[in-house]
């Protein structure tokens, strides 16, 4: 009740598209029952959490921020919704997210952007994206936690600018089944809320081999709440109890430091590695030469997969239908032209250009390739430390913008992409936790934790124990 009586009150941030009291009353209720009855389901019993608008519900509408999907009931739940369900947590509804995940703003929301609740008043920022709306939810404290989904950074991202904690797993860790897909190859579910300990908690019930996604792992779930109750930090070769990541070597990718940052996000950078330092981590110099790359390959693969996977919105089997077409040309071509967005449709156009015969090889193939090497790369660096760390974003949340300028310069969204997308063309687990307020602005910044496969309970624990 508590948290349905604040989603309310402020409801003008935009978080929520959908807000269901009574199953969520219905629900915690039942969790009430549990309790009194000694048959709590673990520490997410009851609490209250909600989906980004990505994840099909039974029983709540699933846009995924699009009106192609606008009033679409799913017949099922997302494998993560299920399971967060069966762990006792409390769904409240769906959060406002970029049309099909697509964007770095909330702006490409297809129903009201998500507004950062850092802003000045008068002055929106925006959240970042595209999981937007569950950054908002836990940064203004609708929520404890929430679900995200990140592709090239969507999860991180608006985690730095509302200044809270998301953790984006290894590519195979959560399964997809239930997600609307924009890039398969790179999608990825994660828990977004206000520590790494509460992300681990959610993350624990998220996790796990799904014979429905074929890219899902048929890996055990390590036990991350009992590592973050370990004094030292399992990589650490030399923690004790005042220096518990002592040895742990962190790197430094010199192309992460560079220019193209915000004095004041290095700043605020610079004095979290700082902290790190003194819980005993040693910094190392490295390089991810490839990462000036990473925004031309992502904008090429997540496009193409992109236009393959959003061809199934033809206005025929499911979502947005034109009214009264006059062949079956026109029934395809007015329902998508009516039904997408303009980023949405910048996007199909890019994938399916780069899919065509004549580029497959140009850009396609070429980007696969580059794709390798940003791999290659990143396992080269994982020799020479434990975990990589860096910006999330090069800027603080920037303005809001509204109705024509939010198509006015696609290219300056993607170009800050460029710290998160590295780790997502690797398919490699990667964590968002606050590292403090920008000097000039106030505003949160974030600090990016990496690591190689499967150790997503690394970055937890670092994160834990800098928090
Ligand atoms: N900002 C990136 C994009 O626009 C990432 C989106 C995401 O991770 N879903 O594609």
């Amino acid at each position: 009740q508590a948290a349905l009586a604040r989603i309310a009150a402020h409801d003008d941030l935009g978080a929520f598209l959908h807000v269901d009291a009574e199953a969520a009353l219905t629900a915690a209720r039942a969790s009430d029952a549990r309790r009194a009855s000694g048959a709590a389901r673990g520490v997410l019993d009851g609490i209250p959490l909600a989906h980004k608008d990505i994840f099909v519900t039974r029983g709540m509408p699933s846009t995924a921020g699009s009106k192609m999907l606008d009033g679409y009931l799913s017949p099922f739940d997302a494998s993560v919704v299920e399971r967060l369900a069966q762990a006792g947590a409390v769904s409240v509804g769906k959060l406002n997210c970029d049309e099909f995940a697509m964007g770095g703003s909330n702006e490409h929301s297809a129903f009201r952007p998500a507004i950062n609740p850092w802003s000045a008043p008068g002055q929106p920022l925006i959240p970042g994206g595209s999981s937007g709306g569950s950054a908002v939810a836990v940064a203004a404290r609708l929520l404890a936690a929430t679900t995200g989904t990140d592709t090239g950074g969507s999860i991180r991202q608006p985690a730095a600018l509302c200044g809270i904690t998301g953790i984006k797993p290894t590519y195979g860790r959560c399964p997809r089944w239930g997600m609307v897909a924009f890039a398969s190859s790179l999608d990825q579910a994660g828990p977004m809320a206000q520590t790494a300990w509460d992300c681990a908690a959610l993350l624990q019930a998220m996790s796990g081999f799904d014979e429905r996604d074929a890219t899902s792992a048929p890996l055990p779930v390590p036990d991350w709440l009992a590592e973050l109750a370990q004094p030292v930090h399992a990589l650490a070769p030399r923690g004790t109890a005042q220096q518990p990541l002592g040895g742990l070597r962190i790197g430094l990718p010199k192309e992460f430091f560079g220019d193209g940052v915000q004095p004041e996000v290095l700043a605020a950078t610079q004095a979290a590695l700082a902290e790190l330092q003194r819980l005993g981590a040693e910094l190392v110099d490295i390089a991810l030469p490839r990462t000036p790359l990473a925004i031309p390959v992502y904008y090429i693969i997540a496009p193409a997969e992109a236009s393959s996977n959003l061809s199934r919105f033809d206005g025929v089997r499911y979502g947005h239908r034109a009214d009264s077409p006059r062949d079956l040309a026109e029934l395809y071509t007015r329902s998508r032209t009516e039904g997408f967005g303009e980023e949405v449709k910048r996007r199909i156009m890019m994938g399916t250009y780069v899919l065509s015969h004549g580029y497959y090889d140009a850009y396609y193939l070429q980007a696969q390739k580059l794709r390798r090497m940003i791999v290659d790369d990143f396992q080269a660096a994982f020799a020479q430390c434990d975990l990589i760390a860096g910006p999330v974003s090069p800027t603080v949340a920037r303005a809001l913008h509204t109705g024509e300028a939010v198509d006015s310069d696609p290219l300056q969204d993607y170009l800050a992409d460029i710290f998160t997308l590295p780790a997502s063309l690797a398919g490699l687990p990667g964590l968002s936790l606050p590292a403090g307020l920008g000097a000039q602005s106030g505003l949160p910044v974030g600090l990016q934790l990496m690591a190689n496969y499967w150790q997503e309970g690394a970055l937890l624990h670092a994160a834990h124990l800098l928090q």
